[in-house]
């Protein structure tokens, strides 16, 4: 059996440490290819019917939503996965994964090679509510194709 540390983020690869964009960010410890893992999503489950009883107000960035449904609050038990900050042009992406239960989990992988030191980054894509305004999650990445929000582009 190995550590029994959790295993969820490859802390060989990365590591969290404050960042110049937003609070806290997860930083590359050595060069990394493309496609590398860097990890899973954590924290608690709500299904659909559960997560529209909460007011999530700020902390909606902490939420991911699954394909079969249900999401993960990375805010509750979540693990450092959950501050990977937002860009409007990221070099990692979620991804779905089936856990060994069965069940689905999200996953992290860079979609280009990293250097050592450099951010890592997701674009959020947050769907909002339509009375819900997407200048209220503001994006300051800086990128040349910024947006302005973390709001994912309406289809
Ligand atoms: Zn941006």
């Amino acid at each position: 059996m190995g550590r029994a540390k959790d295993s969820s983020l490859k802390d060989e690869l990365v590591e969290v440490r404050s960042s110049s964009v937003h609070g806290k960010g997860v930083f590359a410890k050595l060069a990394i290819r493309s496609g590398a893992v860097l990890g899973a999503y954590t924290g608690r489950r709500y299904t659909l019917d559960e997560v529209t009883k909460v007011s999530w107000n700020n902390s909606l960035t902490y939420l991911f939503e699954l394909s079969d449904g249900t999401f993960i609050d990375g805010q509750a038990g979540g693990n450092p996965t959950r501050h990977l900050n937002h860009a409007c042009e990221p070099n990692c992406e979620a991804y779905e994964a089936r856990a060994a239960d069965g069940g689905l989990t999200v996953k992290f992988r860079t979609t280009r090679s990293i250097r050592a030191g450099e951010e890592l980054f997701l674009d959020y894509c947050l769907s909002i509510d339509e009375q819900d305004d997407s200048q209220d999650y503001p994006c300051h990445c800086g990128g040349r194709s910024c947006r302005g929000t973390m709001v994912g582009q309406a289809e």
